[in-house]
C-alpha cells in the first residue's frame, strides 16, 4: 500500500525481482526512474566528494577533488558542480546536504580550527541560499542542510550501520582528528546551536599542548592523522598529509599502538559519562581497532568506573567505511523531503509523475558497490 503510494506519486518504481523463477513475478520496489535526487557532499580537509542518491539508498560518485584547504578553493568549485549536476537532473534534485569537518552553525557558518577557518560562510561559497535558522536545521526545497561530518556520520550509522536499533550509542569519527557524538534512539544529540559533536576538543588526551580550537590538551592532540605524523616526526596540519599518515598507520605500529591507547582511554572517559550500549568507530577509527585493538581496550578497561567493567559497551568499526558522512547528508536531505510539505511540492512541481516513464536520464559515472548508472 505504501509503495503503490509512492509509486504513484513517482517517488519509487516496481520491477520485477530478479531470482523470480515462476508464476506472477514479485514486484520489489526500487528508485523511480525519474523519481527524487538528493545530492550530498563530503567536504574533508583536503578533498571532497559529491554524490547523487536515489531513494532506496543507491549512491553514485559524481565527482572527487582536492583542494587547498582555504575556503574559496574548497567551496567556490564544488558549488559549480552541485550547479551544474542540478542543470543537468532540473526537477529530480530535491536538495543538497553538505558534510564539514568542523562546528557548524544552524545557519551554515563554519569554523574549522586546524585549517583557519573561522565563520566560513558555507552556502554564500556555494552559491546557495542559507538554511533558516529553525530548530534541526530543517531547510525549504533549494536550501541545503549544512553539518558537521561526525554528525552525519552517526546519523548514517544509526539509520544503516551498527547503531540501527541502539537506544544509547556514542559514534566516533577519526580523520585527521576526532569527532565524536552520542547518538539517542537514533538522533546525533547535537547541542543547543548545532555545534554538539565536538568531543575531540575535550581534554581526554591527558597532555596540556596548545590546541588550535583555542583549547589546550584536547583529544585531537592524541588521536588521527595528526598525532600519527607528529609521533614519526612529520610536519602536520592544514588538512596536508594524508598518504602519509596512512602510511604510518599501515607500517608504524609504535604510532598506532600510541594513537589506539588514546583513544581507548578517551573512550573510558566517555563511557563513565554516557553509558552507550555501543561505542562505534569510522574513519581511521576502525583501522586503529582493527590494528591495535588489545592495545586499545587495555588503556581503556582500567579507566572504567567499576560498575561499568562487568558489562563494558561493545567497541565496535562501522560497517559503512569513509562514507557514512556523505550518507548522513543525503539521510537528512531525504528527511526534509519525507514530509507532508515537501511531498506536496513535489506533487504540485511533478503532476504527470504518475506515469512511469521509461526514459532515464543518462550519466555515466562511477557507481558504488556495481550498481546501474544513474
Ligand atoms: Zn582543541
Amino acid at each position: 500500500m505504501l509503495v503503490a503510494g509512492l509509486a504513484e506519486d513517482g517517488l519509487l518504481h516496481e520491477e520485477p525481482a530478479a531470482e523470480h523463477t515462476r508464476g506472477r513475478p514479485t514486484l520489489v520496489p526500487g528508485p523511480h526512474p525519474d523519481g527524487p535526487v538528493a545530492l550530498a557532499a563530503d567536504v574533508r580537509e583536503d578533498a571532497w566528494e559529491l554524490a547523487a542518491c536515489e531513494l532506496g539508498g543507491r549512491v553514485t560518485v559524481l565527482a572527487v577533488r582536492p583542494h587547498d584547504g582555504t575556503p574559496q578553493d574548497a567551496l567556490g568549485p564544488l558549488g559549480e558542480a552541485v550547479a551544474a549536476h542540478r542543470r543537468r537532473l532540473g526537477h529530480r534534485v530535491i536538495g543538497i546536504g553538505v558534510a564539514l569537518a568542523g562546528p557548524v552553525r544552524h545557519h551554515g557558518l563554519v569554523d574549522i580550527a586546524h585549517l583557519n577557518w573561522r565563520s566560513v560562510d558555507v552556502p554564500a561559497l556555494l552559491g546557495l541560499p542559507a538554511p533558516s535558522q529553525a530548530e534541526g536545521g530543517s531547510s525549504a526545497p533549494g536550501v541545503p542542510v549544512i553539518g558537521n561530518d561526525t554528525a552525519f556520520a552517526a546519523l548514517a550509522e544509526a539509520r544503516r550501520g551498527r547503531l540501527q536499533g541502539v537506544r544509547v550509542g556514542l559514534h566516533l569519527h577519526v580523520d585527521f582528528d576526532p569527532g565524536g557524538v552520542l547518538v539517542v534512539d537514533g538522533h546525533p544529540v547535537a547541542g543547543a546551536s548545532g555545534i554538539g559533536a565536538e568531543l575531540g576538543h575535550m581534554p581526554l588526551g591527558g597532555g596540556d599542548r596548545p590546541c588550535l580550537c583555542g583549547a589546550r590538551g584536547c583529544w585531537a592532540m592524541d588521536v588521527g592523522a595528526n598525532a600519527l605524523l607528529r609521533h614519526v616526526g612529520l610536519a602536520y596540519g592544514g588538512g596536508r598529509g594524508r598518504e602519509q599518515a596512512e602510511r604510518v598507520l599501515a607500517t608504524s605500529q609504535e604510532a598506532v599502538r600510541a594513537n589506539a591507547e588514546a583513544l581507548g582511554r578517551g573512550i573510558a572517559a566517555l563511557v563513565n559519562a554516557h553509558d552507550p550500549e555501543v561505542v562505534t568507530l569510522s574513519g581511521h577509527g576502525v583501522e586503529l581497532r582493527e590494528r591495535a585493538g588489545a592495545a586499545l581496550l587495555a588503556a581503556c578497561e582500567p579507566l572504567l568506573m567499576t560498575i561499568r567493567r562487568d558489562r563494558p559497551p561493545r567497541i565496535e568499526g562501522s560497517a559503512l567505511g569513509w562514507r557514512g558522512s556523505l550518507l548522513g547528508a543525503m539521510e537528512s536531505v531525504f528527511d526534509a523531503f519525507l514530509t507532508t510539505g515537501g511531498l506536496e511540492l513535489w506533487r504540485k512541481d511533478h503532476p504527470d509523475q504518475g506515469r512511469d516513464t521509461p526514459d532515464r536520464q543518462s550519466v555515466t559515472h562511477s557507481t558504488l558497490g556495481g550498481e546501474r548508472p544513474l
